[in-house]
């Protein structure tokens, strides 16, 4: 950090977090607490959260169901294609910038660990539409905004077990050692980077699985009228 960096900290700490309402004092130079930083970090925005594999896995059903009806559809196959290029790790390993600021060398190593773990383009666009479909029926849970980004890039990041670390800790408590296994969750750089390129490249897709979806809906419920029309 730079000096002017930590001048414009030693003031900017005693302001409260942007955030309504947070007790908290402001971290750094952000202009949030610690906490709210983090989560925009994590998740896209301050106010973002991580969205549970059982918050979205319902859907998956519905997408699997659309997916084998129409897996001989041009656009299926087409978004399909996409995908798997999209889990294409580069050949070469990413250079240039320091390896914790470097997103295209964070992102290659996490797509090698699930081309390693042979996730397939099937699953990870069954569980991407998943999680577009759990922000369409519930925005406030997920917004469609970054937020969504990282959560498309975190669902096919978590496929697989994530990597972890080990490493030796001693504390009050445990004062004889241990080894701490933690998991390494993708961090920002990462998820940005994966999640923007499949927003741009599978939101014509999205509208038009979603525009099917709501037909299928709509014909079911027609159906199930016409059923009790008064004769
Ligand atoms: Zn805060």
């Amino acid at each position: 950090m730079s000096d002017d960096a930590r001048q414009r900290a030693v003031y900017n700490k005693r302001l409260p977090c942007s955030v309504k309402l947070c007790p908290k004092k402001r971290t750094f130079t952000a202009q949030f607490c610690c906490t709210h930083q983090l989560r925009r970090r994590l998740h896209g925005h301050h106010l973002g959260r991580h969205i549970q594999k059982k918050e979205y896995t319902p859907y998956l059903k519905t997408v699997r169901a659309f997916l084998t009806k129409h897996q001989h559809h041009a656009a299926v196959k087409a978004a399909l294609e996409i995908m798997a290029s999209l889990l294409a790790p580069p050949k070469e390993e990413p250079q240039g910038k320091p390896l914790r600021l470097n997103p295209s060398w964070q992102l290659w190593r996490e797509l090698w660990r699930l081309k390693q773990e042979g996730v397939t383009p099937q699953e990870a666009l069954e569980v991407v539409l998943a999680v577009w479909l759990y922000s369409y029926h519930f925005p406030h849970q997920l917004r469609d905004d970054k937020r969504l980004d990282y959560a498309l890039a975190a669902s096919v990041f978590r496929l697989r077990e994530l990597a972890s670390r080990k490493q030796w800790v001693q504390n009050n408590l445990r004062p004889s050692g241990f080894v701490q296994t933690t998991s390494r969750r993708p961090g920002a750089l990462p998820n940005a980077l994966l999640g923007g390129r499949i927003r741009t490249a599978l939101v014509p897709f999205w509208i038009n699985f979603i525009k099917a979806l709501e037909a299928e809906h709509a014909a079911r419920a027609k159906k199930a009228a016409d059923l009790k029309a008064a004769f």
